[in-house]
């Protein structure tokens, strides 16, 4: 799966902020003690610390772990600690950039295709569909 990821950054650093050591760089915007996380980062950090596991796993074994997790947000949502409410959040995060990975599809790239430029159903930056529809 090397090679299919795009790892351009689409963000702009502000001024003043120094920009990620390039050698400390080993997964989009990952760096040893990173501030905040893109997308991009996000692929990049699951790929370098599981991808050979995950590749191993593919995409239906991978996407059970998904639902497992899935499954206990909605525990965590009736009845966890905020702590384990966030962390159930980052797992299910986690698992899905893990199948972007396997899939080959980029998490950053599709979502600013899709939603950058507002809403997919009425095309407005505050959604103005109805209220039944699903946006
Ligand atoms: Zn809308």
């Amino acid at each position: 799966m090397k090679g299919v990821y795009n790892r351009k950054h689409t963000f702009s650093i502000p001024e003043g902020i120094p920009p990620v050591n390039e050698s400390q760089d080993i997964g989009g915007t990952m760096n040893s003690d990173p501030q905040s996380l893109s997308l991009s980062g996000l692929q990049g950090l699951i790929r370098t610390m599981y991808s050979s596991k995950d590749e191993q796993r593919g995409v239906d074994g991978t996407f059970m772990w998904l639902m497992e997790e899935v499954g206990e947000l909605a525990a965590a949502l009736r009845e966890g600690t905020p702590k384990e409410l966030a962390y159930e959040f980052a797992d299910v995060l986690a698992w899905l950039a893990t199948i972007a990975n396997v899939a080959g599809v980029d998490l950053e790239q599709a979502v600013m295709e899709k939603y950058g430029r507002g809403c997919p159903g009425c095309k407005q930056m505050v959604c103005a569909c109805g209220v039944e529809e699903k946006p």
